[in-house]
């Protein structure tokens, strides 16, 4: 087809190449315009590093706990991250004419990477500063099963030793997650397993339960602060704040992208968020822009069956069930929440990254949260007009991306919209196959469930 027959004056996949790469990261934590409360340690008062070297290098904790604007990325990272960054934007041409919306719709494709999702970005920084620091295996925990393959593969091409405590009702739904990791070398269980205390706890409690994020985190810091040698560290693939610098080689290529093609700056930015990391990635250089005057509507997309941004509680909250993390101040569902079986299992954390929550506290981002079958209504829309089959997790940032281009048409507008799409969803096919069959319902998280947060959260430190 030519350019002409489709009707599009720009291009459609703009890429860069090597030379034109982010040789830094962002960090958002150097411009919010109100500070962030600082984590807590389990007595109340504020966290040091040292109180995380059992679990963390302490190269990570330095980056963690860093407010510099821009940290340069080792060339040794680059080197790897060539293998698919940077990665394609492409233009939704076929989306916008099923929609008639006169709206541009650009994507960053994340799905890209050998673990098929943003993860890799992240993983492979991190197991190079454990490597720098002398960490010999890696422990960490995973939902829908990416970042568990993404610290597989960033391991085995660094030579580290890594063991995956994955969620027990994705490890059932998605075996070959688990294949993905044995190819690269990780080890996988499902979570709560028999090796750790915690795990050992939730199954005496319920044979037969799901898992969830919060439990299999308390697996996998349990097993690295077990090993008393100190060479065995944890890796988390969300939530803090050295995750969200490293994801910002999204939208700093993004940007590059654009001004490509001479597009100044969108009007819309969206992504899914579950503990925040693919949103941040392509958002915080955008909220610089934001912050610096530019007026571009910023949404992180959830899931309104796990809707922490959009009904959760800003609290201190713990990132895991058992409460061996340090308490983060965060929108939160509470520690002890059980989320339901939907099929994006990256979207069913209950907490999310207290740099993203500032940001939605600061009035920088507006959260939305969609259903399971608008989401998956978006995904075949966008599988029988782009072509790809999205993650679950993707299809939420779809969804937003549609509504967001009806409401450019009814309101005859030429918006930019530009959103994420986090991964693929060529292991998630048992969810498409349910939704195609009929077999999917929404659920929204009833009233009682915030309400009992409430209440979990009445005992922990306050936010002052
Ligand atoms: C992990 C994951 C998510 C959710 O995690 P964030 O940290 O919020 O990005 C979304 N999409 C995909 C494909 C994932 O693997």
């Amino acid at each position: 087809m030519t350019r002409e027959r489709l009707n599009s004056e720009m291009s459609i996949k703009i890429f860069l190449d090597e030379t034109e790469t982010p040789r830094q990261w962002y960090n958002l934590a150097a411009d919010l315009p109100n500070p962030m409360p600082p984590p807590l340690a389990p007595n109340g008062k504020p966290l040091t590093p040292e109180a995380l070297a059992h679990v963390f290098p302490m190269n990570l904790i330095e980056q963690e706990m860093s407010t510099e604007r821009w940290i340069d990325i080792p060339e040794e990272v680059l080197d790897i991250l060539y293998r698919w960054r940077p990665s394609p934007l492409r233009r939704a041409v076929f989306l916008e004419k099923a929609l008639g919306t006169p709206a541009k719709i650009f994507y960053k494709d994340e799905s890209v990477s050998p673990a098929g999702s943003h993860k890799p970005n992240s993983a492979v920084p991190q197991v190079w500063y454990n490597r720098q620091f002398g960490t010999k295996t890696l422990t960490t925990e995973t939902g829908a099963g990416q970042w568990g393959c993404a610290l597989s593969f960033a391991c085995s091409l660094l030579g580290l030793t890594c063991k995956v405590y994955m969620v027990r009702i994705s490890f059932d739904q998605k075996p070959f997650r688990k294949t993905m990791m044995e190819a690269w070398g990780g080890k996988c269980v499902s979570s709560p397993s028999v090796e750790t205390e915690a795990g050992r706890k939730y199954r005496a409690l319920d044979p037969e339960m799901p898992g969830s994020l919060g439990i299999a985190i308390s697996e996998a810091v349990e097993a690295a602060v077990a090993d008393g040698t100190g060479g065995t560290k944890y890796t988390l693939g969300s939530v803090m704040n050295h995750v969200m610098l490293h994801q910002t080689v999204i939208g700093l290529e993004a940007q590059k992208q654009l001004a490509k093609i001479g597009i100044k700056k969108p009007d819309v930015v969206i992504a899914c968020a579950g503990g925040g990391s693919n949103f941040a990635g392509l958002a915080f250089p955008f909220i610089l822009d934001k912050i610096n005057g530019a007026d571009i509507e910023i949404i992180p997309v959830e899931s309104a069956s796990c809707p922490t941004l959009t009904r959760g509680i800003y609290a201190y909250d713990y990132g895991d069930a058992a409460g061996l993390t340090p308490l983060l101040p965060m929108h939160t569902l509470g520690h002890n929440f059980m989320p339901a079986p939907i099929h994006a299992g990256g979207l069913r954390y209950h907490g999310m990254a207290p740099l993203v929550s500032q940001a939605v506290v600061s009035g920088l981002a507006s959260p939305q949260a969609f259903l399971q079958l608008e989401s998956y209504n978006a995904a075949i829309l966008w599988a029988r007009t782009e072509g790809f089959i999205v993650a679950p997790e993707s299809s939420h940032a779809i969804a937003a991306a549609v509504r967001e281009a009806k409401k450019a048409k009814e309101e005859g507008k030429e918006k930019i919209i530009l959103m994420n799409i986090s991964g693929h969803g060529h292991m998630d096919l048992a969810g498409y196959s349910k939704f195609l069959n009929g077999e999917l319902s929404d659920y929204s998280l009833p009233q009682e469930e915030i309400e009992k947060a409430k209440r979990d959260l009445e005992p922990l430190p306050k936010i002052v």
